[in-house]
């Protein structure tokens, strides 16, 4: 058997056009375009990219984005003055703060600086909380595209064997709360878990969310299983190149003879994110102005 390759890319495009046309649709309603505000602090190269990569997505859906590159040896209190500006802004909806924030500054408290309802990441507790409880709010956006991916490949999850590896506040736990809330049985793995590989075996849906290089392997997996590789992970470089390879916490190749469905590395889970984000962002810009959140959006 050869899984279906699930295509984040093409998903994440579809979605950015659809994010795209409500954002027009919120702009001639709200005379603005719906705003995103990106600050990053410091020089980290990856974060860098992250940081462009999210203005020009935004420009390219119809969105403003305002960047704001502060130094590395930028205090804690002018960040969260900063913060607070943009809470005030009444053209900001979205407000993301890149992480990792430099070791001098507490990423907690600059988090619970902002507003919750501008909060597009989901990091802030009061989201954390909605989504416990059930309340709407913002959810972090891997977990959010990972559950899109989910429905559409398989529909309606009730009752579903679940397991997702790692529980981390950005991705592990959210992506457990929203399997749980579509009725999915739930088990939250990670590094403490006893045999791992036949807890792994149960699930009809496994998420790998560890930052481990390819260590899910075939025989981890139930025949016909729906596999979402969160995990980014690069490989040293092999010899005469620069780069190692790009590979996610899954080992692709072999999974794929046993899976029903799989998302790749690059190219499944990551696009994904980018396009929650403005969704999130235009989700704010509509509570924000008061207006009903559309349908489908
Ligand atoms: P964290 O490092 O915060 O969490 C990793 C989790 O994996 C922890 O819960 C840890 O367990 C668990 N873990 C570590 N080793 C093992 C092991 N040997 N067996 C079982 N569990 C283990 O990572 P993140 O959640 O932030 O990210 C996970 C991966 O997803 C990374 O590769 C990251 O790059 C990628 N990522 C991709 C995104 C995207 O856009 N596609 C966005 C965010 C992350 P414990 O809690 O016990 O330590």
């Amino acid at each position: 058997m050869s899984a279906t390759r699930i295509d984040g890319k093409a998903f994440a495009a579809r979605l950015r056009e659809r994010v795209g046309a409500h954002a027009l649709n919120f702009a001639k309603v709200a005379d603005r375009k719906p705003g995103l505000a990106v600050v990053l602090v410091g020089e980290d190269p990856a974060s860098q990219v992250y940081v462009g990569a999210k203005g020009k997505a935004c420009l390219a859906a119809n969105m403003e984005s305002f960047e704001h590159r502060l130094p590395a040896d930028t205090s804690e209190a002018a960040l969260l003055d900063l913060v607070h500006r943009l809470n005030r802004d009444e053209t900001v909806d979205g407000i993301l703060v890149q992480l990792p924030l430099p070791d001098s500054i507490d990423e907690q408290a600059v988090i619970a600086a902002i507003d919750p309802d501008k909060d597009v990441d989901g990091f802030h507790v009061i989201n954390a909380g909605r989504l416990s409880v059930g309340q709407s709010g913002f959810v972090p956006c891997t977990p959010m595209g990972c559950m899109m991916l989910l429905t559409d490949r398989l529909g309606d999850l009730s009752g579903m064997e679940a397991v997702v590896v790692g529980r981390s506040n950005i991705v592990g736990k959210p992506m457990a709360q929203l399997l749980l809330d579509a009725n999915a049985t739930v088990t939250i793995a990670h590094s403490r878990t006893r045999d791992l590989a036949d807890v792994v075996r149960r699930a009809d849906i496994v998420v790998a969310a560890v930052g481990r290089p390819e260590m899910i392997r075939k025989d981890w997996l139930k025949d016909g299983a729906t596999v979402i590789d969160v995990g980014i992970n690069r490989l040293p470089p092999e010899p005469g190149r620069e780069k190692g390879r790009l590979v996610g916490d899954v080992a692709f190749d072999e999974a794929s003879e046993v899976a029903g469905a799989i998302t790749p590395v690059p190219g499944g889970v990551g696009p994904m994110t980018i396009g929650v984000l403005l969704r999130n962002t235009v989700v704010a810009a509509y509570r924000h102005a008061g207006l009903e959140v559309p349908e489908g959006l």
